[in-house]
């Protein structure tokens, strides 16, 4: 396992750490300053490996892009279809997720504040509107 790839990993459990405590994290660099999300361990501005993980402030969450899926993935098939929406935080923090709504016009969605709802046992997260 090369480490970019055990990396990732570790990103990803800190993330779903996040999840359970109500949290979607961020990564910052403490060299440059530059924000990731979903967390990345390695800044791939400045290459350094000090990187804080912060919570996300989702009391303002945009849309900016959206799509439906009409056929769902096995996981999601007792469900009619779904959107996945571009979520925009402060800061141009980007985050791509579900979005649980009965409008299929994605036009009609996007500049849309959504809501973020953070399933703690799960651990899981998505978008409402
Ligand atoms: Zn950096």
């Amino acid at each position: 396992m090369d480490s970019q790839f055990h990396s990732q990993l570790k990103t990803k459990k800190s993330f779903l750490e996040g999840l359970k405590r109500g949290e979607i994290l961020f990564s910052q660099c403490e060299k440059c300053s530059q924000k990731y999300l979903p967390p990345r361990e390695i800044c791939k501005v400045c290459g350094s490996k000090s990187l804080a993980l912060k919570p996300v402030d989702l009391s303002h969450a945009k849309v900016v892009a959206c799509t439906f899926i009409q056929v769902p993935p096995e996981r999601y098939s007792n469900e009619e279809g779904y959107g996945i929406a571009v979520v925009e935080f402060k800061d141009n923090l980007r985050l791509l997720g579900r979005l649980n709504t009965a409008l299929k016009d994605p036009i009609k969605i996007v500049g849309l504040n959504v809501k973020v709802v953070v399933e703690k046992s799960k651990p899981d997260f998505w978008f409402e509107l």
